[in-house]
């Protein structure tokens, strides 16, 4: 027949820390995809798999409107954007945590203590949620980057950002005294995959499973 052949559309972060590793999974499950550089997609040579290369931040939407059937992005993006998608398989990359941090030698008891405080953060929905989980009121600023030197500039009294060693906090004269949420990428699906395609996954996700065994 000339039915098309089922392919799945896979969203990667095009360049940043979760680019390589992403790239490096895709390796190890046997899936051949040549990455030329400033390249908007590429095709697996030997797996019904496309590729898109994305910013993370928009891989939620891409994948609830369905112009990629799956993709690979941290969970702090997913539970950020608040997209309808299935989070379907832990990663074991991209690990990190989303923390608030004050300045040094604050003093910091519970949550109660940032009341009436201002927060900057790039997660203001996830901020939200844990001020309102503790009943604690203050005031959430949203920038989009180098949120760590909030403080120092006056611009703040305490951060939410990503944290993995901490060095960036400890250079910045910042100590972490809350974990909202622990992070990893993950493999997210959108909710309405053909059942070809959702076949397609299953084979890809056989093949990561067992990838991450073998890595353990
Ligand atoms: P852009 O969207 O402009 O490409 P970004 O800051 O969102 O930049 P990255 O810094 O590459 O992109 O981070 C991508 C993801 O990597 C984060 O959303 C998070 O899931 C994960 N990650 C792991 N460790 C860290 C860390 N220490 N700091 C920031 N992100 C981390
Ligand atoms: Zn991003």
């Amino acid at each position: 027949s000339n039915a098309p052949v089922a392919k799945l559309k896979l969203a990667i972060q095009k360049s940043g820390r979760l680019h390589d590793d992403s790239m490096r999974l895709l390796k190890e499950c046997g899936i051949d995809i040549s990455n030329g550089v400033n390249k908007l997609k590429s095709e697996a040579s030997n797996f019904p798999l496309e590729v898109f290369f994305l910013r993370d931040d928009d891989i939620p939407q891409y994948v609830e409107d369905a112009v990629a059937d799956i993709g690979f992005v941290g969970e702090n993006v997913v539970y950020e954007k608040k997209k309808k998608v299935d989070v379907t398989e832990k990663l074991g990359f991209g690990k990190c945590r989303l923390s608030i941090a004050v300045p040094k030698g604050e003093d910091y008891g519970s949550a109660a203590s940032l009341q009436g405080k201002r927060i900057a953060t790039s997660y203001p929905v996830l901020v939200q949620d844990f001020l309102d989980q503790q009943g604690v009121k203050a005031e959430i600023h949203e920038i989009s980057g180098s949120v760590e030197i909030a403080p120092g500039i006056g611009l703040a009294s305490a951060i939410c950002d990503l944290v993995s060693s901490g060095s960036t906090l400890f250079m910045n004269g910042l100590q972490e005294v809350e974990t909202i949420l622990q992070s990893q990428a993950v493999l997210i699906r959108n909710s309405n995959l053909k059942p070809e395609q959702q076949a397609i996954l299953d084979k890809l996700l056989f093949r990561i499973q067992s990838v991450k065994k073998a890595r353990n």
